[in-house]
């Protein structure tokens, strides 16, 4: 089996780190440089949370600079809030610069969105992204994941997931992820195949699908075999 965490902040000093997972991390542009050089077997996303969009353009300035590096794999996050941070009329043109250098770089768009479907589907039928876009943290009901299947949305899955949602999301169409929770992602891979009552190696085989699909750069992890996991040193 092959775990891959697609968003995380959880960042680990390497040599304690997890052998059996690779990540993608998720820093901020002025992040970068130092995070690029304490880890090597991770890729990271690199982009502007929209809470901090006020005033970002030197931040954005710096993204354009450092995205095409190979090791950043994805755009964002990025995305809407409605209950934090500036002004969707701040938000909206920061979100656009996301989808643009996505565009440009082709490397697809890790997305948070927090009660801004509506704006969210607008943006992307405004854009006609190429790229895949990847909402992060989902747990919407049925009738929204229904919507968002209908634009082309992809999910990633973390600690909290709508059991009903889950069920209508094609196996194609998932990823999970850590985020900042406390659940590890063996445990995120563990309650999302629960609640497709699925065995877990078949659904960690359909997400390393989608994984070498959507992020083929991403370095697999040392496969992990839950038998031989007390012998290994
Ligand atoms: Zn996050």
């Amino acid at each position: 089996m092959e775990f891959y965490d697609v968003h995380t902040h959880q960042i680990f000093l390497e040599e304690n780190d997890d052998p059996y997972h690779s990540c993608i991390f998720d820093v901020y542009p002025l992040e970068f440089e130092v995070a690029k050089e304490s880890y090597n077997r991770h890729a990271f996303s690199c982009g502007i949370h929209p809470w901090y969009s006020e005033d970002s353009d030197t931040q954005m300035a710096y993204l354009n600079e450092i995205a095409p590096n190979p090791r950043i794999i994805a755009i964002g996050e990025t995305g809407l809030d409605r209950l934090k941070g500036p002004s969707f009329e701040i938000q909206i043109p920061v979100f656009k610069k996301h989808i643009e250098l996505s565009e440009k770089l082709r490397k697809p768009v890790i997305i948070h969105c927090v009660k801004a479907w509506e704006e969210l589907i607008r943006v992307r039928r405004e854009t006609h992204p190429t790229q895949p876009w990847i909402i992060h943290g989902y747990r919407g009901k049925p009738e929204l994941t229904e919507q968002l299947l209908r634009e082309g949305f992809l999910f990633s899955v973390g600690d909290q997931i709508n059991v009903d949602s889950m069920q209508l999301i094609p196996l194609d169409a998932i990823f999970c992820e850590t985020d900042e929770d406390e659940m590890s992602i063996r445990e995120v891979y563990q309650q999302a195949a629960r609640s497709l009552n699925m065995e877990i190696e078949t659904f960690a085989s359909h997400i390393a699908e989608n994984v070498r699909r959507i992020f083929p750069t991403l370095e697999p992890p040392k496969p992990f075999y839950p038998d031989q996991e007390e012998e290994s040193d």
